[in-house]
């Protein structure tokens, strides 16, 4: 590539709504080609920047991701680091947050802005949200600090309509909404209005300048198990035996609460004693796991870890990422203790 001063950002197009298109069999949206998406947004043209881009090929629903796709998308963010200022990974809603924080940790000592957008409405519709994205997505991938010139974003966020977010903090709030995702624990990394306002105090910075180190390994041994009234031991113990797995994302009860009956903290515990790593996370979308009330506290006992503020999606990516790593049991129960990038408040 010729060097230029302008800055220079690689898209990686993944899929989902911001590209798809009517079948006019079956009325239904699919995924399209990239050049379908820029065609559409003629103002890019409008930014100095020089954008490359790459895509899956073929294109695809988020709702197909899985981590073979993250994978491919971190080595690509890998492989391409020095040679661009900023990326931006266009994809769908539906599991976008789960991917944002994969990334984060796959994507160790990253000091570049990952920026990922998509949209509710495909970039050909009158009223689609996906222009305005792509094109602020563009910006904030673009935009450095005016003090030192570093880039202003140096870690993997979500740019969605009004609101930049710590993409492992990021959950999808809305199947309706153009403001389709918060960090419910989290501040917004910027505002957007006539003006793209950063939040400084909120953006990651890491202290040590190491290289950017790609970690392909995400482990797919673990699982999710939502508790509710009514679940059954057996439910519950066969979901705990699923074979191979080594981590659990239990989502509990408001403050990290569950059924203080006997058969669910006996399953519980003997899954930890064999070895399995059970993370405690809330089905509230705000708030955390506190040692609060007793049914908690059994849990707590029962050697759960607190995966305090944590979404489902970074506790189900970090279990992953840890196992991914070769870490034991052991490792990846103390290593959930602490936040890696930025994913946790304690
Ligand atoms: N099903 C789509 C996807 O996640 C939804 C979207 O992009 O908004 O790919």
């Amino acid at each position: 590539m010729e060097q230029t001063s302008r800055p220079r950002i690689l898209i990686v197009y993944t899929g989902g709504t911001i590209g798809m298109i009517e079948d006019p069999a079956t009325h239904t949206l699919r995924p399209f080609n990239f050049n379908h998406l820029i065609d559409n947004v003629p103002k890019v043209k409008m930014l100095d920047y020089d954008i490359d881009h790459i895509q899956f090929n073929p294109p695809i629903d988020s709702s197909n991701i899985n981590p073979t796709h993250w994978q491919q998308i971190a080595s690509a963010i890998g492989k391409e680091y020095d040679r661009y200022d900023g990326f931006v990974v266009l994809h769908g809603t539906d599991t976008m947050a789960y991917t944002a924080s994969a990334l984060s940790f796959m994507l160790e000592n990253l000091r570049k802005p990952v920026i990922i957008t998509g949209s509710q409405l495909p970039i050909g519709e009158v009223r689609t949200d996906g222009e305005e994205n792509l094109i602020t997505a563009l910006q904030i991938a673009a935009a450095t600090d005016p003090v030192n010139g570093e880039p202003m974003v140096q870690e993997v966020a979500i740019l969605f309509e009004n609101y930049l977010w710590r993409g492992n903090r990021s959950t999808k709030m809305s199947a309706d909404n153009f403001n389709a995702f918060k960090s419910n624990n989290y501040p917004s990394l910027a505002k957007i209005g006539l003006s793209i306002q950063f939040n400084h105090d909120a953006l990651w910075r890491v202290n040590q300048r190491l290289p950017l180190r790609v970690h392909k390994g995400m482990s797919t041994d673990v699982i999710v198990v939502y508790t509710y009234p009514g679940m059954t031991e057996t439910s519950l113990r066969q979901q705990l035996a699923t074979p191979g797995a080594k981590g659990v994302v239990l989502k509990t009860y408001g403050a990290g609460n569950a059924t203080t009956d006997e058969w669910f903290n006996r399953a519980i515990s003997e899954a930890v004693e064999r070895g399995m790593v059970i993370v405690n996370v809330t089905q509230c979308v705000n708030g955390g796991v506190k040692r609060k009330y007793f049914t908690g506290d059994c849990l707590a006992r029962a050697g759960v870890i607190s995966g305090h503020d944590l979404t489902t999606e970074a506790a189900l990516t970090k279990l992953m990422f840890l196992f991914g790593m070769g870490c034991t049991p052991k490792q990846v129960a103390n290593r959930m203790l602490h936040p890696i990038v930025g994913e946790m408040s304690i």
